[in-house]
């Protein structure tokens, strides 16, 4: 499917259908929509007063032209409230219009631009949000059914953008060619998210990895447990001990601001391909879905590809800590005490504490690394679903400077994030009778006391935390999100590097 931006007049263009959207309430129809009404000898106006047309966001009315126009079929969008309108707005209509087109087996489609400088969204980023919600809201993960068929086929081949302008068609064409690679990283995490725990396991997202490095030119780590036990990872192997599937520390480095090594950013993804629990065992309902506990993980392997595609001037390690969480035999067990690499002891009171294990000696190698700014992304806590939703991540940190860097981040991609405190008192709470730390914090604040011991390994280093645990997935398909692994974090974590790096330059 290709978005091509192209002159001429939407009236008379030779494609299957068009596709217009509209504010809610508006009360008299304008240019594209007006030029329409007049060839429909009113249609449209009739079935806004029916109240059939309401613009309501992602509302959408299939208008059969019969002759009347070029295009068979008009395909009209609610984009809500005009003082409420955002770039998500146009991706999030664009991604209900997408499914539809699929459905209707519309082959060609043009539309044009709409919403531009209003409330701040620019021709780029109208441009990146037709392309995410085209390419996000058509996704499908079918590769085990049907041999591998689609649920519904693409007949569609292009939608046009007509846009006369010449300087805001290029902006625009900028704003897809963006948007088209932060779609495809988005989609590389779906994909990884929703693969099986038996096919997406440490060496599976190793080998991922491995593709995008040299599709990328990305520099490229991959450490056994050897190697890692040699570097003291006590506290990440703990969480393999489990396990028969080998753990394996994947470390993937961009290198954007070569003159200058101090600007640079760590980007810790949790990658735990399977959490059963381990000894304290999760309960068997809903566990299958524990195959996306390694979504920051994904989060950061498809990020690094669009970094590397995009290039901003800052030098950036991601690191994966990837691994299983089972019961086997020599599984960890509660009460045990590890090391991690930065020499802190930790008494594991709960092995389904294990995002935290992982990420502690990531988060630890990446500052002996000299990384001098740290974010991580993890499903780390089910309190994070309990405060929260699955509509909004928790981003909590030690550096409000950073956090508002991912806060921000968030408000572009229409990914949203909120923001829990760090009150020096919720550490009282990892404190351990036996060990430096233990794992948990109790019932209370389950997200805070889980970023309070991710703190004690980012130390003094600026550090954000973000915990997807409720928005890596979604049971319904709804604007550019559909069933199963959502990809959340991709596009915050590159806008997040995007304004650091604008930030040092
Ligand atoms: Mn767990
Ligand atoms: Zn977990």
């Amino acid at each position: 499917m290709e978005i091509n931006l192209i002159k001429g007049k939407i009236a008379t263009v030779n494609v299957d259908a068009l596709v217009i959207s509209l504010f809610e309430d508006i009360k008299q129809l304008t240019g594209l929509a007006k030029t329409i009404d007049t060839s429909l000898e009113g249609g449209l106006v009739n079935l806004i007063k029916d109240g059939e047309i309401t613009g309501k966001l992602g509302e959408m009315t299939l208008i059969h032209t019969l002759g009347k126009i070029q295009a068979g079929r008009i395909i009209i969008i609610g984009l809500g409230k005009k003082e409420k309108f955002t770039a998500e707005s146009i991706r999030y209509g664009i991604g209900e219009v997408s499914r539809l087109l699929v459905k209707l087996k519309i082959k060609t489609a043009a539309t044009i631009p709409h919403g531009i400088e209003e409330n701040n969204v620019d021709a780029i980023a109208f441009g990146e949000a037709v392309a995410e919600g085209m390419l996000l809201g058509m996704y499908q993960f079918t590769r085990y059914k049907n041999n591998g068929k689609k649920i519904q086929e693409s007949n569609l081949r292009e939608l046009q953008i007509l846009e006369d302008n010449k300087s805001k068609a290029s902006l625009i064409k900028q704003g897809i060619k963006r948007g088209t690679i932060l779609a495809n990283a988005t989609v590389t995490a779906r994909d990884m998210g929703n693969e099986p725990a038996n096919i997406m396991n440490p060496t599976e997202m190793a080998k991922q990895a491995t593709k995008i490095a040299k599709q990328f030119n990305l520099d490229l780590e991959i450490f056994d447990k050897n190697h890692m036990e040699k570097l003291g990872m006590g506290s990440l192997l703990a969480v393999s001990a489990g396990s028969n599937q080998p753990p394996k520390l994947i470390i993937l480095r961009y290198k954007g601001d070569l003159n200058n090594q101090e600007n640079n950013l760590a980007i810790c993804g949790k990658g735990i391909t399977f959490d059963s629990g381990g000894i304290s065992i999760k309960p068997a309902g809903g566990m299958g879905e524990m195959k996306g506990d390694m979504s920051g993980g994904a989060a950061v392997i498809a990020a690094m590809s669009a970094i590397a595609q995009l290039k901003p001037k800052i030098n950036v390690m991601g690191l994966i800590p990837a691994t299983e969480n089972l019961s086997g035999g020599s599984a960890t067990k509660p009460g045990d005490i590890v090391w991690s690499i930065t020499g802190k002891s930790i008494e594991i009171e709960n092995t389904d504490a294990e995002g935290r294990l992982v990420l502690a000696d990531a988060i630890g190698y990446a500052r002996i690394q000299g990384q001098r700014r740290l974010i991580d992304v993890a499903t780390l806590t089910g309190a994070a679903v309990i405060a929260l939703g699955t509509t909004t991540s928790a981003v909590m940190g030690n550096n409000q400077s950073l956090i508002n860097h991912l806060l921000n981040a968030g408000k572009s991609t229409g990914e949203q994030m909120w923001q829990l405190p760090l009150f020096e008192e919720y550490k009282e709470l990892n404190k351990s009778k036996v060990a430096d730390l233990k794992n948990t914090g109790g019932r209370e604040a389950g997200s805070i006391t889980a970023a309070c011991f991710l703190s004690e390994f980012a130390e003094d280093t600026p550090w954000v935390h973000m915990d997807i645990a409720g928005t890596a997935r979604t049971n319904k398909t709804k604007g550019y999100l559909t069933v199963g692994s959502t990809g959340v974090a991709v596009r915050s974590l590159v806008y997040f590097t995007e304004s650091l790096a604008n930030e040092s330059s």
